[in-house]
């Protein structure tokens, strides 16, 4: 009988090794297979001699974790990995779901999930403190759910007025769904509302772009891209001429201004 084995679901922060968690860096330091899509992987830099790197493509999440079951089932320490934070649109899901549905024997598996700091959070960091009050994510990837389920939710925390945090806003296989997002947006909010584009947050390209939401367009945005919404509430604090607004929702209702 070989040792019993172990996986761990690791979020790598959205950018360089500054955001990545010590217990994040210790999950990674234990494991003897490495598994996630390659551009992830590259980020860790040179393995160990001893340590295995399997590299895949980022629309197979479900195999992925078939396979990182497989090897943890056969004793191996595996670390699936995933940017920002495993459990938020990522595969923390994937591997429960494969749990659920495959080998009996995967389910008594040692399974840890080891958290990240989630792309929304550094962002909205960046920019100032958007998500002081209520606020919600979407990922606007129609791939694994229908558009007009989206839709449905999206004029549903409009009305209820949620600060949105937008994943997955726009690819080149999903071109108009931002552009769709942004006009159901100006139909719930006033043209000033500040929209924040924040891409790359944490990496050498990062570049922060705030606009009201008459001025937000898809074109602001590729897949590196996390744009927030803000609520009725969320306002600008402006700063000396050419600085970029600091963005923030007081936490007090109605109050303050
Ligand atoms: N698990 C990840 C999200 C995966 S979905 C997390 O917790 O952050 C992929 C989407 O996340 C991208 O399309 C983009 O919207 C967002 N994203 C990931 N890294 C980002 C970064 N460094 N800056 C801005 N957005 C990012």
């Amino acid at each position: 009988m070989s040792a019993p084995g172990r996986l761990v679901i690791v979020g790598l922060g959205p950018g360089g090794p500054h955001w990545l968690t010590p217990a994040a860096r210790a999950a990674l330091d234990g494991a003897s297979d490495l598994i996630g899509y390659g551009p992830y992987l590259d980020r860790l830099g040179d393995l160990r001699p001893d340590q295995r790197r399997h590299a895949s493509d980022n629309r197979v999440e479900l195999e992925r974790a078939r396979h990182a079951l497989t090897l943890a089932a056969e004793g191996r320490r595996v670390a699936v990995v995933s940017g920002g934070d495993p459990g938020v649109f990522a595969m923390a899901a994937a591997v429960f779901e494969a749990v659920e549905g495959g080998d009996p024997a995967w389910a008594g598996l040692d399974i840890h999930v080891e958290p990240g700091v989630t792309a929304m959070l550094a962002a909205a960091a960046r920019a100032g403190a958007p998500l002081g009050g209520d606020f919600c994510a979407i990922s606007l990837s129609d791939n694994l759910k229908p558009w007009e389920v989206l839709e449905k939710r999206l004029a549903a925390a409009l009305s209820a007025d949620f600060v949105i945090c937008l994943y997955n806003p726009i690819s080149r296989a999903r071109p108009w769904q931002l552009g769709r997002a942004l006009a159901i947006a100006r139909e719930h909010r006033a043209p000033e509302t500040p929209v924040i584009f924040a891409r790359a947050v944490g990496r050498a390209d990062e570049k922060l772009t705030v606009v009201p939401l008459a001025e937000a367009a898809g074109g602001l945005a590729d897949m590196a891209t996390l744009v927030i919404i803000g609520a009725s509430t969320t306002r600008c604090v402006r700063r000396s001429a050419g600085e970029r607004p600091w963005v923030y929702t007081p936490r007090s209702y109605g109050g303050g201004r």
